[in-house]
């Protein structure tokens, strides 16, 4: 049966941290869960976020940003030889703060920007597409869920042609706590012109391994993932670790996935 393509699975490539407010563990656990599990590479995604209306913070401020640089670099230096660390960032896109966040992405020595798009504006506040609260879950359907996905996918299309970055994170878990979420054919039709995007500008495509925990596949599905290695897109392997347990989680599973399995 062929399975997913073959994917570098030395490194994580997403990780967040405390810093973040709805993540566990300092930064240099992770670093130290990563040697334990003999990882060669890791890299912090931390969330950057911009102009959002959300009654929880689930992003770093200038000052913190200023203490994942400072001590990411002391981990990078500390630990150099034993695992190459990179400090990078995960945008949330908002369409409304392109300047903003443009800007912001200028100012830090980011060294991988991940794109993702987390928050929907409703008219009056944000709503997070990626949560599993049960308000935002009931505020998106009473929305309607084919009009998010929609705005979803196309927040995603307009975001890599907004905002510089290396590749985009988890492309398929907008409301992925939503029960029996089906894409349209419009939907696929989105998820196609991203990809051809992805390929002429150059941007990989993530392989996120939280979707193994919450439906025994990585985000995005194998369909797209074949899909963007048909287009050469190259893939990016990510567990988005919110604990530092989680680093690396399900690599082994995403292995046997492969058509190919990886040493
Ligand atoms: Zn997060
Ligand atoms: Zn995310």
């Amino acid at each position: 049966m062929p399975g997913l393509p073959v994917i570098d699975l030395s490194g994580d490539h997403h990780i967040h941290t405390r810093l973040c407010n709805h993540a566990r563990g300092e930064m240099e656990e992770y670093v130290q869960t990563a040697i334990n599990k003999g990882l060669q590479n890791m890299t912090f995604l931390e969330h950057l976020e911009c102009g959002i209306c959300y009654d929880h913070r689930t992003w770093l401020t200038d000052k913190l940003f200023a203490e994942y640089f400072r001590e990411g670099k002391r981990l990078q230096k500390k630990y150099a030889g034993r695992i190459g660390v990179r400090l990078g960032v995960e945008v949330g896109y908002n369409p409304v703060a392109v300047p903003q966040l443009r800007e912001m992405l200028a100012r830090y020595p980011f060294e991988h920007v991940g794109l993702s798009y987390h928050f929907y504006f409703d008219g009056n506040r944000h709503l997070n597409m990626v949560s599993r609260r049960q308000d935002n879950i009931n505020a998106l359907a009473a929305i309607g869920t084919n009009h998010v996905l929609d705005e979803y996918f196309n927040g995603l299309i307009r975001a890599c042609k907004e905002l510089p970055c290396n590749k985009i994170c988890h492309l398929d878990a907008g409301l992925r706590h939503m029960p029996e979420l089906c894409f349209t054919k419009r939907h696929r039709e989105q998820i196609e012109q991203l990809l051809v995007l992805m390929q002429k500008k150059k941007i990989a495509l993530e392989v996120n391994t939280s979707g193994i925990e919450l439906r025994s596949h990585p985000y995005p599905a194998e369909d797209i993932v074949k899909r963007a290695h048909e287009l050469q897109i190259p893939l990016v392997a990510g567990s988005d670790a919110h604990r530092p347990d989680q680093v690396g989680r399900y690599f082994m599973q995403l292995a046997r996935q492969q058509t190919t399995l990886v040493h």
